[in-house]
């Protein structure tokens, strides 16, 4: 019964939408300016079938032909913001929102089952694929614009955050062979499998909890994720932090996991920033080098790991080291355990957790890592092998989700085509 009323609703709503879009045959006289400046003549009216949020809506627009591009266009297309697609700019929005979250296959069953649209689970990967690298050109061309002051982001709302902390990460996406081409990986075979994808998490604090623990300003995140190498993703985190009011922001704070491109691009782009080792990577390194010594230690290894965990919660690195160096391991092992020191002898600055914690800092990113993760684990759990390409449009969509950043940012790649009626009629 609800079925049929909706399938009643959705088809009114479909003929309702074709019967106005009709309205408008898009003649625009008998030549139209072509996107590259000629005139293209009309030759006739011409149907398009576009797919919508309530159901297919068939289209009579008209139909020009440019002798010098060899191209044909419908004006009413770029109008509406199907000149590319067939797909309706809103339908395309519910498409790539469900695509950030889940893998293509649910999001195209979900479409199914909640909007009653029914659309192959390729064309469901190529729309939101297609949307979220329209979405990273914006983003790009918006770092372009603030990195140059052609556009000065306004400064955060009072009251002023007090500190803007840039969680910083990468992890290994798995990708389709040609990807990874002549890049060496871990693998038995010696050849990569994966390439790196560099995430960002930005937030705001401002005051303590109850308990007298930082707390993340609510709704303060965004997040930026990319396959450019490290030079590049410091361009585009200056110009986020920028975009959030670095400038304006008393105390910036770069987290990391102690990998030596995140300090290089801190000590670049931000020197004013306060450096932090996160907390929970500086334990990881703890256990494993625990493990490391599990044989040496045999039945003091719980031990001895409780009380190095200790003595780094209390930032004494220097106790770390001294009873690192007391393992007494001999051969390769000693090689590891000195690999293993020089982590925290090299990094013992980022790691004076008492004193951030005096200062009322986060020492581990916690939740918001998680949320950084989560962008790495919408790539990495659906069994895919990418392209960059694709995993970079869907990284992008994942990343508006976890900054709220859906209606900013989705009506810049085809503002200029101001899709209005559809997106008012469909969205
Ligand atoms: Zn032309």
């Amino acid at each position: 019964m609800e079925l049929a009323i909706r399938t009643a609703m959705l088809k009114l709503g479909g003929r309702l939408l074709e019967d106005l879009l009709g309205l408008d045959g898009g003649h625009r006289g008998p030549r139209t300016g072509c996107p590259n400046g000629h005139d293209a003549e009309f030759i006739s009216y011409r149907a398009k079938t576009i797919d919508t949020v309530v159901g297919p809506v068939r289209l009579r627009r008209a139909w020009y032909h440019c002798a010098a591009c060899g191209h044909g266009l419908a004006p009413r297309d770029a109008e509406l913001g199907t000149e590319r697609s067939s797909l309706s700019p809103g339908l395309r929005k519910m498409i790539a929102r469900a695509a950030a979250t889940v893998p293509f296959a649910r999001a195209a069953g979900l479409l199914a089952e909640l909007a009653g649209i029914e659309l192959t689970v390729k064309r469901t990967e190529r729309s939101a694929e297609a949307d979220g690298a329209a979405a990273a050109r914006a983003i790009s061309a918006e770092a372009d614009a603030i990195r140059s002051r052609r556009v000065v982001p306004l400064p955060p709302a009072e009251p002023r955050p007090d500190k803007l902390y840039l969680a910083v990460d990468g992890t290994g996406i798995p990708v389709v062979a040609r990807e990874a081409e002549g890049r060496r990986g871990k693998a038995d075979d010696g050849k990569a499998r994966t390439r790196e994808i560099k995430l960002a998490c930005l937030f705001t604090q401002t005051s303590l909890d109850d308990d007298g623990k930082p707390a993340r300003d609510p709704s303060s995140t965004t997040c930026l994720a990319t396959f450019e190498p490290a030079g590049q993703f410091g361009v585009l985190l200056d110009a986020e932090a920028r975009r959030r009011g670095i400038e304006h922001i008393r105390q910036p704070v770069i987290l990391g996991d102690g990998a030596a491109w995140i300090w290089n691009l801190a000590d670049k782009h931000f020197p004013a920033a306060t450096q932090i080792v996160d907390l929970y990577h500086a334990r990881e390194h703890l256990h494993d080098l625990a493990n490391l010594a599990a044989r040496l230690l045999a039945g003091h290894r719980d031990d001895w790991l409780a009380t190095r965990l200790a003595e780094l919660d209390a930032g004494d690195v220097d106790a770390v080291l001294a009873a690192g160096r007391d393992l007494n391991f001999t051969g390769s092992l000693a090689g590891e355990r000195d690999k293993a020191l020089a982590y925290f002898e090299h990094n013992a600055h980022r790691m004076r957790y008492q004193h951030f914690k005096s200062l009322g800092m986060f020492v581990g990113s916690g939740v918001v890592e998680a949320g950084c993760k989560s962008i790495g684990q919408r790539l990495k759990l659906s069994g895919m092998r990418w392209a960059l390409a694709g995993a970079t449009g869907i990284a992008t969509l994942r990343c508006l989700d976890a900054g709220h950043r859906w209606d900013e940012i989705w009506q810049r790649p085809r503002s200029q085509t101001a899709p209005a009626d559809l997106v008012s009629l469909a969205s």
